[in-house]
């Protein structure tokens, strides 16, 4: 199978050129260029099997320049108990009457960016001695937090691989912050910048694009890859966890082989949904995909309006990983849902790029409306959500993950929809125990972030992951912060 650009159809390259780049050179993602279709018959047989197997039953359709070999080294390397604290890797368990939390964030940074991140430097790996054997692979990385960690935790110590991460200043949470500036390994480091996560995403695509950089590298025998959704090896993890989740509620008799149901994500980048939507086009039988967001509440508007419209004010929530409003994975959804239209892409980009606003026609409305249904919900409502999700059910939610409950609980009162609803669970509440606890107790919260924890165990009686106790007392690495304007300085830094 090959990959093409949602900016110029006629690129085609395969898989690993598609991981090992990152992002196609004249700014378009890659995308495969028929999506591959599971017979009822090949995902029933995929119940009772591993989160391992079934990862491997649809990696294979989509690695298909990957031997078996290859990518049972990559999953088995990945999804294991040494690096997630649950062998099913994921989890899924009914709360409240129609809808199942999908727990994502098992692995080692407590987010589900670890699903896709921890597969990641495998992937790129196998795809560097493919497609540019000997080259030192030059990872760049804007976070809004969970991104961050997950990347540096992946990469770190892995041979032929540098990174840089970049993330907002002032908008990652303590515990995000605390994770970053502490991550040890000489290859990888860290650098705070003055402006938002979409001052960070533009300074790294600017750079990514840039061509005298891009030839300096190639003097140095070097090359630039993303860590970011925009990596189709980003991606292609993510669609995994739908298949698992689905064919794991068969497994519990929850639902039965054919049931539809629907799919509830908090969303920033449009990453996780769009591997839902994918699963949905390969065949798992899925109905709705809502898509939650928060006060930056862009992506509730375009799937209301079609019109996408980032001229407006910046918030800065509880739920910081979706602080965005520049959504970069939407464009590979639009180059779907326009019939593959490439100049239609390049056109809406160009007008986002230039007036920060596009309108998409009616048709493609319909068929996004069709698909999709957008809501978004403030701090206040996120945090009454936590409090009623651990009064009614014991269940303590992070606030990105609150998010979706309110917002699929709107879906439900507007619609009267009552499809069972995979809603999911991107981050373990013990990362924002600043914006978890005024939610679930009236004590004082305290100002150091493992008072805070302490404090959350108290009250939850429930452990804090390991890896997050474990920072206590380790040294900070990484000071200071720069203008954005500065960033290209730095990755030059970084290059000599
Ligand atoms: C990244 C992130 C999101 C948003 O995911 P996208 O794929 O960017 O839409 C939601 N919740 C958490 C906890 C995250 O880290």
């Amino acid at each position: 199978m090959k990959y093409q650009s949602t900016r110029d159809r006629s690129t085609r390259v395969t898989a690993a050129q598609a991981i090992v780049q990152g992002i196609s050179h004249e700014g378009g993602l890659f995308v495969p260029e028929t999506l591959p279709v599971m017979t009822a018959e090949e995902l029933q047989a995929l119940v009772g099997l591993s989160y391992n197997e079934k990862a491997k039953a649809v990696l294979s359709r989509f690695l298909t320049d990957f031997t078996p070999d290859e990518i049972a080294h990559c999953i088995d390397g990945a999804y294991n108990v040494r690096n997630f604290d649950t062998p099913g890797i994921s989890q899924i368990s009914r709360v409240g009457e129609l809808s199942y939390l999908l727990e994502l964030w098992h692995g080692p940074t407590c987010a589900f960016k670890d699903m896709a991140l921890q597969l990641l430097p495998y992937l790129m790996k196998v795809s560097m001695d493919k497609e540019a054997p000997g080259t030192e692979v030059v990872v760049l990385v804007a976070t809004s937090g969970d991104t961050g960690k997950a990347a540096l935790e992946g990469f770190a110590g892995v041979p032929g691989t540098r990174m840089l991460v970049f993330y907002p200043e002032n908008g990652v949470s303590g515990m995000q912050k605390l994770q970053m500036v502490t991550q040890t390994g000489d290859n990888v480091s860290v650098c705070a910048i003055k402006g938002n996560f979409d001052d960070a995403q533009s300074g790294v695509k600017a750079i990514f694009t840039d061509p005298v950089i891009e030839a300096e590298l190639e003097k140095n025998g070097q090359m630039f890859s993303s860590a970011n959704s925009i990596n189709w090896g980003r991606l292609v993890p993510q669609i995994v966890y739908y298949v698992a989740a689905y064919t794991s509620l068969i497994e519990q008799e929850e639902i039965a082989f054919g049931d539809v149901v629907n799919v509830a994500v908090p969303t920033g980048n449009f990453g996780n949904i769009l591997a839902a939507y994918y699963a949905k086009k390969m065949g798992v039988p899925i109905g709705k995909l809502i898509c939650a967001s928060n006060r930056n509440n862009v992506l509730t508007d375009f799937i209301r309006t079609g019109c996408y419209n980032r001229n407006r004010d910046f918030y800065t929530t509880t739920s910081p990983s979706m602080d965005i409003l520049i959504s970069s994975n939407l464009e590979r959804l639009l180059f779907h849902l326009s019939g593959e239209d490439d100049q239609a892409v390049r056109e809406w980009f160009a007008a986002l790029a230039q007036k920060g606003s596009y309108t998409v026609p009616s048709q493609i409305m319909e068929k996004l409306q069709a698909e999709f249904w957008g809501g978004f919900c403030d701090d206040e409502a996120a945090a009454a959500t936590i409090h009623e999700q651990f009064d009614r059910y014991g269940y303590l939610c992070d606030p990105h993950t609150a998010v979706a409950v309110k917002v699929y609980e709107d879906y439900v009162k507007e619609t009267g929809d009552n499809t069972r609803t995979i809603i999911a669970s991107t981050a373990s509440p013990y990362k924002f125990c600043g914006s978890v606890l005024p939610a679930v107790t009236d004590a004082p919260v305290p100002a150091d972030p493992f008072e805070q924890m302490e404090l959350l165990r108290q009250v939850s009686g429930m452990n804090p992951p390991a890896s997050l106790a474990e920072l206590k007392g380790k040294p900070v690495r990484f000071t200071g912060s720069i203008e954005k304007s500065q960033m290209v300085e730095k990755v030059k830094e970084m290059l000599r």
